[in-house]
């Protein structure tokens, strides 16, 4: 059998090595595998670290995805949006705070107020900001013309998480219903980077009913698909949700905190010039989970920038950090935190995906 160190100097991985690289146990075959994928980083996107300001401004959901802490149908959420006034102060914090872009994010909706309402937010963000943010949007599904609207008026960066590549197991993690269709996510991801986004997927990592074997052809759909930007990271239980029953057959957290890792440093391994986010679920598992992420290969870290009131009611899952914190403490520790790994933040640079950056010159 050939080490993790001979498969990774491979110049391309076969899916069975991809498998082999996620199976791993063995500590210091991990250390080997993320030791390669660091140095892959360093070549690639070196060691700057991104920061996007994730501002959750709106916990309303039309879905009721089984996993999700803000499903519709949990009644225990009081539901809220940011008023236009709010997030744009979160904006203009933002920018004191030397970020060069932000993540506006909510729970799904598509009616003609809220897409109306985005429509006039990014325009909005756009003229008030100077210099001028990159505005990245993760608010669902939405049609061809909604997303050309968005992206005409000036938003460059869309994110929505395939969450898993695999038709069945999406279905399984989701109503059976027209709402909840893996043909129609997976049509709008087609869109989002037809109009011209820098383009960002994911998946959860440690579902019920997922296997290794879904989780290696997950890597396989974000490369064929030519994915520009990358969140995936833990799945973590949410007591008011359906999947909390499953909660006993679920890979222990340490496990799924490791095979996250392994799954980041195989991908950029994969795809050397993405931008890849070291996610908040890992920091929910393990206090320096969002810097073991950036070691195992992610440059991209999302503070959360959400007035600290409304935080306790974007609960995706149990336990998720930071909730009583107000954005600027959060800043404070993230710097020092960086500089610990040997890291710094990018500051002066929007961050774009080298990825998209290159693919816009050949395509
Ligand atoms: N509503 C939009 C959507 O679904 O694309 C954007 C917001 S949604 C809360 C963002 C992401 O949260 C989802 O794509 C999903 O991967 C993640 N998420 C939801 N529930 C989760 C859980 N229990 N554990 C980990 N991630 C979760
Ligand atoms: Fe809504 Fe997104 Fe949660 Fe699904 S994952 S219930 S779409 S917020």
């Amino acid at each position: 059998m050939m080490s993790v160190t001979e498969i990774v100097n491979k110049p391309e991985l076969s899916k069975q090595d991809i498998i082999r690289l996620l199976s791993i146990t063995d500590k210091r075959e991990q250390e080997a595998l993320i030791k390669k994928a660091y140095s892959i980083k360093e070549k690639t996107v070196g060691r700057k670290v991104h920061l996007r300001g994730l501002i959750e401004f709106c916990n309303r959901c039309q879905k009721n995805c089984l996993y999700c802490g803000i499903r519709s149908g949990n009644e225990k959420v009081t539901r809220y949006s940011l008023t236009d006034e709010e997030i744009l102060e979160v904006t203009a914090h933002a920018l004191k705070n030397q970020f060069t872009s932000i993540v506006l994010q909510s729970g799904e909706q598509n009616n003609r107020d809220f897409t109306q309402r985005i429509t006039a937010l990014i325009t909005n963000i756009k003229k008030t900001t100077h210099p001028e943010f990159r505005i990245t949007l993760s608010v669902g599904e939405q049609s061809f013309e909604t997303y050309k609207e968005w992206f005409d008026a000036g938003a460059e960066r869309y994110l929505l998480r395939i969450e898993t590549s695999n038709v069945a197991l999406y279905q399984r993690i989701h109503p059976d219903n027209a709402l909840h269709s893996f043909k129609t996510r997976f049509h709008c991801l087609e869109n989002i980077q037809k109009i011209g986004y820098q383009t960002g997927t994911g998946v959860m990592i440690g579902l019920p009913f997922q296997t290794i074997d879904n989780l290696a052809d997950d890597l396989l759909f974000i490369k064929a698909m030519n994915i520009d930007m990358v969140g995936m990271g833990p799945y973590l239980e949410h007591a008011d949700t359906p999947f909390f029953k499953y909660k006993d057959s679920l890979l222990p957290l340490i496990e799924r905190f490791n095979l996250s890792l392994r799954m980041i440093a195989v991908l950029r391994i994969l795809m050397p010039d993405i931008n890849m986010v070291a996610t908040t679920a890992l920091q929910t598992i393990d206090t320096f989970g969002r810097e073991k992420g950036l070691k195992a290969g992610a440059n991209v870290l999302m503070p959360n920038l959400t007035p600290g009131k409304y935080r306790a009611n974007y609960l995706l899952y149990d336990n998720k950090p930071c909730i009583d914190e107000e954005a600027d403490e959060c800043m404070d520790c993230l710097a020092n935190r960086i500089k610990m790994i040997g890291e710094e933040i990018a500051c002066n640079d929007y961050g774009d995906s080298k990825h998209f950056t290159k693919r816009g010159v050949s395509s």
